[in-house]
């Protein structure tokens, strides 16, 4: 068996849906099992369609209502699956409920937090009814298995954290004899909680969707199917003659998913790694081309470690520095201060330490006056906003002789704030003004990627 994930462009329209169902055709013999998102656009008009209810704009609310509707009616004509019994039902209904839950926010005057998943939701359940629909219509066997059927999880709506034990039973129990007759395809992104409310596991999350999937069903390989030609050396719309890595070990992918690089959601390598599965991205637009094969290092990097293979970036972070004499000798302190950053549900990216101060990094604002208000009891604290953190993933790169003196002597000119070289030997970070970061992208790109590069792991 395994695992196809076609992102939101790979189903953006008719004519990628039919290069979906070409491929999808082309693995038949593999057993798959085809997990999509939303239409690409949809959910950030969902999104968009959940605050202006909130914001009780009726007008506006029925107007996108009727762009989403619209959008999928077209693809539905255009690839003629009108008649299909399946999208006769899902279609309508899909949005009726839209607009019911419009309408319950709209009356709420609130961002109520389960109504707006439910809305979210409806975005993968269109693209996965539509998706199976056409692979019928061109005679493969296919049916819609719905995700909140197969995927329990906890109840932290926008990024619920996924229940194993549970998932695994409803999946051997429900997708697995699918399998066994047709192709499910799967909803990405969504799950259920234990009180039947549907969940989301956080933006961009249909790559996780995959490779849990996959590890549950122990799938030969999870192919990931974007609008690019595989993991590039950085990202193509800050840097436009980014290259294809051919290779990377897991470590490197996870890595470069955790610190920004949006091709994969952060969580995506985690599965994958635990059950040795190997992971490739794939360019829905160009499928011959191979793409980037992620695997175990033992599959060989041709003695090629010690190279940078890919920049990545995180935007919108703020630093957080935390100064008080008490810290000098004192143990006991950084506990204090990320038992805040815990209780708070925050997540800590990079951290550096002094005598007396500690800066760290995070992403998530939601809770920072709470943060900053607890943290205030016992320090002096500072907050800088708009920065940005530059990570340089690749195995050993660290242990390599000055790697470091030569990467910070390309930016004597450039202010920055804080660096580590992570606990792994395979990530030098740092943080900037986001201001800097086109350039500082750029010209690092410029310098480590110029020249002749080895074809096994470029190109
Ligand atoms: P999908 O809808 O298929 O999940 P995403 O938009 O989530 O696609 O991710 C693909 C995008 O990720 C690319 O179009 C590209 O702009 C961006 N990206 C960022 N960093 C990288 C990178 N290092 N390699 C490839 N793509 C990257
Ligand atoms: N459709 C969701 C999003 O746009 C999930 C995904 O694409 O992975 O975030
Ligand atoms: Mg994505």
């Amino acid at each position: 068996m395994i695992v196809m994930k076609f992102g939101g462009t790979s189903v953006g329209n008719s004519k990628a849906i039919q290069r979906v169902g070409n491929i999808i055709k082309s693995r038949l013999q593999r057993k798959p099992v085809v997990v999509v998102s939303a239409v690409s656009g949809i959910t950030n008009k969902l999104v968009r369609l959940g605050q202006i209810a909130a914001e009780k704009n009726h007008v506006l609310a029925t107007e996108t209502i009727e762009e989403i509707r619209k959008a999928h009616a077209a693809i539905i004509a255009e690839l003629k699956i009108g008649e299909d019994a399946g999208i006769q039902k899902a279609f309508p209904e899909a949005i009726d409920y839209l607009t019911d839950l419009s309408d319950r926010l709209l009356r709420a005057g609130d961002l109520v937090k389960h109504l707006v998943d439910e809305l979210l939701s409806i975005g993968e359940y269109l693209s996965a009814n539509i998706v199976s629909a056409y692979l019928r219509s061109v005679g493969i066997p296919s049916q819609f298995a719905d995700s909140r059927e197969l995927v329990s999880t906890d109840s932290r709506f926008g990024r619920a954290l996924v229940l194993k034990d549970e998932t695994e039973l409803n999946i051997k129990e429900k997708l697995l004899p699918v399998v066994a007759k047709s192709v499910p395809v799967v909803q990405g992104f969504i799950g259920k909680d234990s009180f039947g409310r549907t969940t989301t596991l956080g933006r961009g999350g249909s790559d996780y969707s995959a490779t849990f999937i996959g590890a549950l069903i122990d799938a030969e390989a999870v192919e990931i199917w974007s609008d690019v030609d595989g993991i590039l050396t950085a990202d193509p719309s800050l840097v436009p003659n980014a290259k294809r890595i051919r290779k990377m070990s897991f470590q490197e992918a996870a890595e470069l998913a955790y610190f920004g690089a949006k091709v994969l959601h952060p969580a995506t390598l985690l599965p994958a790694i635990e059950k040795d599965i190997p992971v490739y991205v794939l360019n829905s637009m160009r499928p011959q081309d191979g793409g980037t094969k992620i695997s175990k290092l033992s599959d060989g990097n041709g003695g090629n470690d010690g190279v940078v293979k890919s920049i990545a970036y995180k935007e919108g972070l703020i630093v957080i520095t935390v100064t008080s004499s008490r810290m000098l000798m004192a143990h006991g302190f950084m506990s204090s201060i990320f038992e805040i950053f815990d209780r708070y549900q925050t997540p800590v990216d990079l951290v550096s330490t002094s005598e007396v101060s500690v800066s760290m990094t995070i992403d998530q604002v939601e809770h920072l006056e709470d943060i900053h208000r607890e943290l205030l009891r016992f320090a002096q604290v500072k907050i800088e906003e708009n920065k940005a953190i530059i990570s340089l993933v690749g195995e050993k790169m660290k242990s390599t002789p000055g790697m470091p003196a030569k990467v910070f002597g390309f930016l004597t000119d450039i202010p920055i704030h804080l660096i580590s070289q992570g606990s792994s030997e395979i990530n030098i970070s740092f943080v900037i003004d986001e201001a800097d970061l086109p350039v500082v992208i750029n010209r690092l790109h410029d310098k480590l990627f110029s020249g002749t590069l080895n074809p096994e792991l470029f190109g």
